[in-house]
């Protein structure tokens, strides 16, 4: 059955899964959802044999129904490949009672790359479907990790070009060297003085902006975006809790149709809504627990029914999380809402004038599935403490935060029911946070020094990703204030 892609605010005509991928926001600045979430229609045992690939083809075929199995398997075989340090592409590595399932080892060592090495593919493909002869300008606001990975996506691929904006004073020392060394004449990166709402509220304006939009189109140029928000990448990130179902039955460490809860550390609610849509198509989900760092304003929400972003700003030491403006959460709240665009619309209005929205008794029966809790700066060091002096694992910051809000959902609920823990990101990213955490002595030791002390005391051996950066000449060093982005894209079109 085919599906199609309404837009969250207006009852428009509903986009083939093609278009809106191209697009990525509606133009009425909404996102695009599913109208319906389709079942998988492989058995749990049938998909339990496959590899990753296989899995990928199994889910994506159902959500991209305008693709040609071709297509869709070329788009597949492109992305998930040597790129991957291992062949499983997401190991599950069982520790200390909980399964983790590691989405860091792609070519940028965080979870980006599970879904932005097939973004583009799946863009180039889309463009030529809908016969675009424009040159595609991927625009992007990023907390960290999507800028690396979307880089490393779009870098060099024929008729697009990426332009990335990250807060300057936001980002790890790693993330920021790796996205400022970033090869490929079709790349452009700026560090603006703001926080990452600043960034994502600044792309978000850029891309409704009418006007640009028609003279972009006068000069052969047309925006696309490689945020969470496009469902090119939100669909590729259901495949994986999929994945982990389906290795755990082969494993042998769950029965066929038994439950799991999954654990995901929260930011923009992108990855977390792909393991709600995955619950959707049938896969066993139980809970879907989101867990957040000192932001916690999805924790407030979840427990109150109002989100309110109107709060200090924290700086952690899980950054890709540090965000008040979670915009899946958007898909979310038209879906509680009994898939009502007006209400939605009048609720996310409410967000971007007062800051502020109380959902109604009935849409909060809707949220059932989910439960949330956060982490303190402090129990997230402690856990990463915990976990290497009790087995020797090593979790970065973001997975920290969610093994922390495990420990008190369980402590909680008695639940104790298997448990995968999405892994957000490699420790090496995130050396300094993780290496203080374990002992404080570390914090007198530089950058590289650390990440070859961290690769010593968990036995694992430094990713490519950083090898590469040790030595890499920065190659892009823009800055802008919060008001001058729409000035610096054009200057870089060259319009
Ligand atoms: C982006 C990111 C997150 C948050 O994921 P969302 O889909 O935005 O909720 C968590 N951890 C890491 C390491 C990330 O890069």
């Amino acid at each position: 059955m085919e599906v199609l892609y309404n837009s969250t605010r207006s009852k428009k005509n509903p986009v083939k899964a093609s278009e809106a991928i191209l697009k990525g926001l509606s133009d009425d600045g909404g996102l695009f959802v599913p109208d319906h979430i389709p079942a998988l229609d492989k058995s749990l045992k049938e998909l339990s044999d496959m590899s990753y690939q296989q899995v990928a083809y199994e889910v994506m075929k159902l959500f991209f129904t305008d693709f040609t199995e071709e297509e869709l398997k070329n788009c597949i075989n492109k992305a998930y490949d040597e790129k991957f340090d291992t062949e499983v592409i997401a190991p599950l590595v069982e520790a200390q009672g909980a399964y983790y399932l590691e989405l860091f080892h792609g070519s940028t060592i965080a979870f980006k790359d599970m879904a932005l090495s097939i973004l583009p593919h799946l863009l180039i493909t889309s463009a030529r479907k809908n016969k675009i002869k424009n040159e595609i300008v991927i625009l992007t606001a990023t907390s960290g990790d999507t800028g690396k990975a979307a880089l490393a996506g779009f870098a060099g691929v024929e008729g697009t070009r990426i332009i990335v904006f990250y807060p300057k004073n936001g980002v790890s020392p790693i993330q920021e060297k790796q996205m400022v060394t970033q090869k490929g004449d079709n790349t452009f990166v700026v560090g603006i003085h703001g926080n990452f709402d600043d960034a994502q509220t600044g792309v978000k304006k850029i891309f409704s902006d009418k006007e640009l939009a028609k003279e972009m189109d006068g000069k052969g140029f047309q925006f696309s975006s490689a945020n969470s928000i496009n469902i090119g990448r939100l669909v590729p990130q259901v495949c994986y809790y999929v994945y982990a179902y389906a290795k755990l039955l082969s494993e042998g460490k769950i029965a066929e149709g038994e439950t799991i809860n999954v654990v995901v550390p929260t930011g923009n609610f992108g990855n977390i809504l792909a393991a709600f849509y995955a619950k959707n198509m049938g896969l066993p989900i139980g809970k879907l627990i989101c867990a957040s760092n000192d932001n916690k304003v999805l924790y407030d929400f979840f427990r109150t029914g109002t989100y309110d972003r109107n709060r200090e700003f924290v700086l952690t030491t899980s950054p890709s999380m540090d965000i008040l403006i979670s915009s899946n959460l958007e898909r979310l709240i038209y879906r509680i809402a009994g898939n009502d665009a007006d209400k939605n619309k009048e609720l996310m209005t409410a967000l971007s004038g007062q800051g502020k929205y109380e959902i109604t008794e009935d849409m909060k029966q809707g949220l059932k599935d989910f439960y949330g809790n956060y982490a303190s700066e402090q129990e997230t060091a402690a856990e990463i403490a915990r976990l290497y002096e009790s087995c020797g694992y090593v979790l970065d910051t973001h997975t920290a935060v969610a093994s922390a809000v495990y420990g008190k959902y369980v402590k909680e609920t008695g639940d104790s029911t298997k448990t995968v823990i999405a892994s957000t990101a490699s420790p090496f990213k995130f050396t300094r946070s993780v290496m203080n955490a374990i002992d404080a002595k570390y914090d007198a030791m530089g950058d590289f020094e650390l990440v070859d002390e961290l690769s010593k005391i968990a036995n694992v051996k430094v990713p490519a990703a950083i090898e590469e950066i040790r030595t890499a000449p920065v190659v892009h060093d823009h800055q802008c204030e919060v008001d001058e982005m729409k000035k610096v894209v054009k200057e870089f079109l060259g319009i």
